[in-house]
């Protein structure tokens, strides 16, 4: 185990009062948070039962407790909270669902979802959708700034804005009556639970002996009231950011919330940390350089004494496909001359579509890697399919997951027969579900349809006690049996192997949710637990479970990319319009742009590779494409140009489908 530098001791020894630890990339404060948990178990006798630590991603909540294992012993680190700020958010609620008016297993629920639920709003109310994507963000930056529909209403400015707060409480009326949640909500909810009821605030802080939050310069609004409220009192708590990290303007993060801090807590004591142990000291120049681009606040001077490194590259491709296969081949040489195995390498890219070239070419070279993020798994047709079955068995309530369902596999149940069932419900005050097995609903449908209607309810009835009762994984199982979902697949795909490889993808759904409940430390986990943390994970960030031991080349966006590192890192489409963002030009909001790269380029220990595309196919169109004006604020001296071929000659040699095979030939050579 490292030592700590005298400053992170301080640290992580200050338990007398609010802490707020402000350092760059790479000095550690991630690690001042691990070994400040095991300290306050350890010396301060603090019961694991009453930390939580907060961090911004799954990955990264995962990273941090299995950081912290490795410092305890035995049943030390039992009942330790680390996770996300929504998922303590979701832990609340789960516990105190009863008083904020929700039943047991309420669902999330996701993007998608509040999409088609405004959608619908609109077209009853409006006749029509116009400007549902703008209401539906006011309607979020109104949640994340804890205002509620009446009040958005008195402050609205503007038909736009009035039209808005009115859908907006429509919306949330109709949310309830489903007995779910949006993401935000997440937040929002627990915040004014605990602002109504202090009696409820009182047990929570009381549990919370000791607070420690990640990531800091990330928290938005809603955030940050959440952590004041449960920390008010004994101010027990110890906050690590970066301001020159804070990527998250477009979820309301607002980097002033370290400023805020100060005047909230005056008995706040900051510790500045300067010392970098991950970077080669040409790359922290390189960050460094890029940052100073940016108006500051706070001065931080950060050296390494890892060495200078190697030069960093700077590689043009003649197109996008080219960039992608320099990249791949690259590491596959690297790989076999090497021997580093795979999962040193990481690909960062600003936008997730970008990935999608980049997993061919992977795929092609038979190069193992990693994708996070993205719509890779969770936004697969059966994966949502299912999911829906799953929301549906667990809160039948939720009229969406019940539309998403009803026809899949075909149950020949058409629009005219849903729009009547709907009529009938909402006369009902029933939910969809509810109403389909209504002796009353014989009047409005033909006998045909509400038997169809009926068998289904009865069936899922069935299926829901089973769960309950029973094994809900086998129960599940069988479900996908009985509703022969294979052949409806079969039906929907274009080849057999792929109706493999999609039937391949719902075992594996059914696995993630057999594992998440047979993980759970204290081994009380229901199914409506298990589910809503799949939904969950699934919405923060849209990954793929991650498997034991697994390695590959580790691919993600810039965003996901927070917090972690890797020997090697290659940062692909450094191109005006991808990176600084087309939007934040327009906007001209390209600040928040250098810091994603300051996050991407902090990433890497000690290779850095930047790459970047003449032309790219765009919308069908060949366009040309301009360097990002961010590699001109490197310093020049430190950069290696490399020209317009796309690989490097042995490299290239070794072209074609077996080019595995010609690489191992060439270097046994
Ligand atoms: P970021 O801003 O990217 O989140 P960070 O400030 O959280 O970075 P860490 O991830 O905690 O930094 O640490 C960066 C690396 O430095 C890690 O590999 C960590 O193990 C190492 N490290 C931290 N402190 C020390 C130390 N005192 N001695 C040696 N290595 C250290
Ligand atoms: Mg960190």
């Amino acid at each position: 185990m490292s030592k700590l530098n005298p400053r992170q001791q301080e640290a992580v020894n200050y338990i007398s009062g609010p802490l707020l630890v402000l350092a760059g990339a790479g000095s550690g404060k991630t690690s001042v948070i691990t070994r400040k948990i095991a300290y306050l178990i350890q010396q301060c006798g603090i019961s694991a039962r009453h930390i939580v630590a907060v961090t911004f991603t799954n990955k990264a909540a995962r990273e941090m407790k299995e950081r912290v294992t490795a410092l305890l012993r035995g049943a030390e680190g039992h009942g330790l909270t680390v996770s996300t700020f929504h998922n303590l958010g979701l832990n609340i609620i789960r516990r105190e669902h009863s008083l904020l008016g929700y039943k047991p297993g309420f669902s999330i629920f996701d993007d998608s979802d509040v999409k088609s639920l405004l959608t619908d709003i609109m077209q009853k109310e409006y006749a029509g959708d116009d400007g549902a994507d703008e209401i539906k963000n006011l309607i979020s930056q109104w949640k994340n700034d804890l205002i509620l529909p009446d009040e958005a209403l008195a402050q609205a400015r503007g038909t736009k804005e009035q039209t808005a707060a009115i859908v907006y409480s429509h919306y949330q009326r109709t949310l309830k009556a489903y007995n779910a949640v949006d993401f935000d909500d997440l937040i929002l909810q627990p915040v004014k639970l605990f602002q109504n009821h202090p009696d409820v605030l009182d047990k929570w802080r009381n549990r919370i002996r000791y607070m420690l939050v990640d990531e800091y310069q990330d928290t938005n609004a809603s955030q940050y009231l959440l952590v004041k409220l449960l920390v008010k009192e004994r101010a027990q708590f110890t906050v690590v950011g970066d301001d020159d990290q804070s990527i998250y303007a477009w979820r309301g993060a607002r980097p002033e919330n370290l400023m805020q801090l100060k005047e909230d807590f005056p008995s706040l004591k900051v510790i500045m940390l300067e010392q970098n142990y991950r970077s080669t000291g040409r790359i922290l120049k390189c960050a460094n350089t890029l940052i100073s681009n940016n108006p500051h606040e706070f001065v931080k001077e950060l050296w390494s004494d890892m060495g200078f490194g190697d030069e960093i590259r700077v590689i043009r491709c003649r197109n996008e496909d080219a960039e992608a296969e320099r990249i791949a081949l690259e590491i596959l040489t690297e790989h076999l001359r090497s021997q580093r195995p795979y999962s040193d390498f990481a690909i960062l890219y600003r936008g997730n579509y970008q990935a999608k070239i980049m997993e061919l070419k992977l795929q092609v070279h038979k190069i193992p890697y990693r994708l996070s993020g993205g719509t890779s798994f969770f936004g697969r047709q059966e994966v949502k399919d299912l999911m829906s079955y799953f929301r549906l068995l667990v809160n039948p309530d939720d009229d969406n997951a019940f539309l998403r369902v009803i026809n899949v596999p075909r149950r020949e149940i058409g629009s005219t027969t849903l729009e009547k069932l709907s009529t009938y419900a909402t006369e009902r005050q029933v939910s969809l579900y509810e109403a389909s097995a209504e002796i009353g609903l014989s009047e409005h449908l033909g006998p045909r349809y509400t038997e169809r209607l009926s068998r289904f309810k009865h069936y899922m009835d069935k299926l829901r006690q089973r769960c309950f009762s029973d094994d809900p994984i086998l129960a599940l199982k069988d479900m996908i049996i009985d509703i022969d979902y294979e052949n409806w697949i079969r039906q929907n795909s274009s080849s057999e192997k792929a109706c493999e490889f999609r039937m391949g993808n719902v075992w594996f759904l059914i696995d993630a949710l057999k594992n998440t409940l047979e993980r759970d430390e204290a081994g009380d986990m229901t199914i409506e637990e298990a589910i809503a943390k799949l939904v969950l994970r699934d919405m923060l960030e849209r990954q793929e479970e991650d498997e034991d031991g697994a390695e590959g080349v580790q691919m993600m966006t810039l965003h996901a990319s927070k917090g972690l590192e890797f020997p090697s890192v290659y940062i692909m489409g450094m191109e005006e319009e991808i990176l600084p963002h087309r939007s934040s030009i327009e906007t001209d909001t390209i600040e928040e742009e250098r810091r994603l790269a300051y996050v991407g380029i902090t990433r890497a220990r000690r290779n850095l590779t930047f790459t970047f595309a003449s032309k790219r196919k765009q919308y069908g169109e060949t366009i040309e494409c301009t360097p990002s004006r961010f590699l001109d604020e490197l310093p020049s001296e430190d950069l290696q140009w490399e020209g317009l071929e796309e690989a490097p000659v042995e490299v290239k040699a070794a072209r074609g489908n077996s080019a595995l095979a010609d690489i191992r030939a060439m270097l046994k050579k």
